[in-house]
């Protein structure tokens, strides 16, 4: 059936669901109850700015509470309304289902153009949106826990954190009453880049399996495949320069705000940030090919695409168009449900956002864990470990002495062996396993049913099967 009215974000999701949830045996009434998003609490409030006051919109939305607290990030920007907080919070409770991070879903947004404001006044904004949320524990550590989305980054959670230990003084578990803080404000080691980490670990894992890889039309690795990637925030700029720097892709494109660039030899996604940090947009970087209408790089030939900005910037208008024979959702949402059908129908193989930009909201999860426990991960076994090594080596460079059999260790191997794990190397073996596992969990459900003929639908299977069964948990 081919829609003839482009669906709202909310209304997209919904669609999705309802594909997903009709090749389902759900308890009569289920469905509706995990589909519908619980509650959205809406506040306006005024924050004196430069002589006069200014009223701002805020919300924060509440998907599903199966599993509390809930879980989902706070996003600054204009177009923040309730159709867009409400698909958001309904994507973080399938997400949190798929990657098993043991969290209900929920999203936060604020309308405002955070380039309008300056640090100060961006801090006193963010204290006070959130003095309203912890009022009504829409941010508390074991009922509603926050993190940064798009325009908001560390600093912003740093504030929300403070202003939280402000108001609850006393709350020994305050600090995981928000993820994505700074490390000195209770964070994590690798936080920031971790959803961008968490989308080279899930197309690392589509291409650990050549029958999926074929089903894209590609073949062989990583190594060498040419992306066009669409947004270079936070989460587009570490996956590009991972896939860059690690495995060989080349990003033949990018899109950004002001236009595109295109260079079939590879951009250096790290020049390229750096130019973007200081002129504001992609045009004029030396040695691209530039285009005023990045939109139509989209449709540009290349093996994959990446969109990491917005959603529903593949539409109804440009799905036709499309020729990308795999796409990789780092973006929430950035396809349409309707132009989700015309691909599906074009043989288009999409990862889809609810597994592959998951990588944020796990170490999300290892944060507020680390926060709870109130210990760094490593810290207690790091140096036992070593030790342990240390026992291995000796042992083996002694027998080899009393033998005369001159066995040398390379120092490379003897570096790397004696090594104990810090907090970075268990964040993201953490990552790693959540992804491969999620992945797996997916793959069976795609190439084990007849029924089911895409990853996205196979993911929210997944997905709606674990809250249904925490509802029955519940005796719902
Ligand atoms: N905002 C991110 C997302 O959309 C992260 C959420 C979180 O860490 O709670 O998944």
């Amino acid at each position: 059936m081919q829609h003839l009215q482009e669906p709202s974000f909310r209304q997209s999701v919904d669609i999705m669901f309802n594909r997903a949830a009709a090749l389902l045996d759900l308890a009569p009434g289920l469905e509706e109850k995990i589909r519908v998003c619980n509650s959205t609490y809406v506040v306006r409030f005024g924050v004196r700015l430069r002589g006069q006051i200014h009223t701002f919109t805020g919300y924060r939305s509440v998907h599903s509470e199966h599993l509390e607290p809930v879980k989902g990030g706070i996003r600054y920007a204009l177009a923040v309304n309730q159709d867009e907080v409400e698909a958001l919070a309904a994507l973080m409770s399938y997400k949190c289902a798929l990657v098993e991070a043991p969290f209900g879903g929920s999203k936060g947004g604020l309308c405002i153009d955070p380039r309008q404001y300056d640090e100060e006044e961006l801090e006193r904004i963010t204290r006070r949106f959130a003095f309203e949320l912890i009022k009504r524990d829409l941010i508390n550590p074991s009922q509603n826990v926050p993190a940064p989305d798009m325009g908001t980054s560390e600093r912003e959670m740093a504030w929300i954190a403070d202003q939280y230990h402000r108001m609850s003084t006393t709350d020994i578990n305050g600090r995981a009453c928000v993820t994505g803080k700074p490390i000195n404000a209770g964070g994590i080691a690798g936080r920031v880049e971790a959803t961008g980490r968490g989308i080279q670990y899930a197309m690392r894992e589509f291409f650990r399996h050549p029958e999926d890889v074929a089903r894209a039309h590609l073949d062989g690795t990583l190594d060498g495949k040419r992306i066009i990637l669409q947004g270079l925030g936070n989460v587009g700029y570490h996956a590009a320069r991972f896939l860059e720097e690690e495995d060989g892709c080349r990003i033949i494109g990018i899109i950004e705000r002001d236009g595109a660039i295109i260079d079939e030899n590879g951009l250096p996604v790290e020049r390229v940030k750096a130019h973007l940090n200081e002129t504001g947009g992609v045009r004029g970087f030396p040695g691209a090919e530039y285009t005023a209408d990045g939109m139509s790089v989209l449709a540009h030939e290349c093996d994959i695409l990446i969109p990491a900005a917005l959603e529903g910037v593949i539409n109804m208008s440009n799905a036709h168009a499309i020729q990308a024979p795999l796409i990789v959702e780092a973006a929430n949402g950035p396809i349409t449900a309707a132009a989700d059908e015309i691909l599906r129908g074009k043989g288009t193989v999409i990862i889809p956002d609810l597994y592959a930009n998951a990588g944020g909201v796990t170490v999300s999860y290892f944060e507020w864990v680390k926060n709870l426990s109130h210990i760094r991960f490593g810290r207690m076994q790091r140096r036992q470990e070593e030790a342990r090594h240390q026992l291995i080596v000796d042992e083996l460079e002694k027998l080899s002495a009393d033998k005369g059999l001159g066995w040398t260790l390379s120092p490379d191997f003897k570096e790397k062996y004696l090594r104990g794990a810090g907090e970075l190397e268990l964040v993201r073996s953490g990552l790693d396993d959540t992804m491969r596992a999620a992945y797996q969990s997916m793959r069976e459900v795609w190439h084990g049913r007849d029924d089911v003929h895409d990853l996205r639908i196979a993911g929210y299977i997944v997905a709606i099967q674990r809250i249904a069964s925490s509802y029955r948990a519940l005796g719902l």
